[in-house]
């Protein structure tokens, strides 16, 4: 059947949203999937990354498999309910960012991020959900509390 192959071809289409909240998902390597599921290694397929804060899942495969954030040993920040990490390495949370800024009215978080990085103690590849740095993520919450807080630079 003709339509059956033309479905076939539109597999990534259909794999790039989340099963359950039909959120469009970013790819992510398998090896940081790999990486932060607790238990044995999930086969290899192709992962993608729901940020739905409202959806349970986080991890969802072009094989079927699908991770909440109960089959992980880190708890994605963009989760509702969780301690909102920002970065993963170095366990700083948007908490830690807004305390900062109420207190001194500024903070050093990103700064001292990027230092660790130049000096090669991030894993961001296995540690964060994304498996990509944290560094724009963090800037931006940062930016977002600097705007919510009216404390700016
Ligand atoms: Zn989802």
């Amino acid at each position: 059947m003709s339509e059956a192959c033309c479905s076939a071809t539109r597999t990534d289409d259909g794999g790039a949203k989340c099963p359950a909240s039909a959120f469009p998902g970013k790819p992510v390597d398998w090896t940081t999937v790999a990486a932060l599921a607790h238990g044995r290694v999930p086969t290899r397929q192709e992962f993608r990354l729901c940020r739905d804060a409202e959806c349970d899942v986080v991890y969802y495969g072009s094989g079927g498999t699908m991770l909440t954030a109960d089959n992980l040993n880190v708890q994605p920040g963009f989760k509702a309910g969780s301690d909102e990490l920002v970065c993963y390495c170095f366990l700083h949370r948007k908490a830690d960012i807004e305390r900062q800024l109420r207190e001194t009215g500024d903070t050093d978080i990103f700064e001292s991020i990027k230092e660790e990085v130049q000096a090669g103690n991030c894993a961001c590849e296995v540690r964060n959900p994304s498996g990509r740095c944290c560094l724009g993520e963090v800037q931006q919450a940062i930016r977002s509390l600097r705007k919510e807080l009216a404390v700016t630079a």
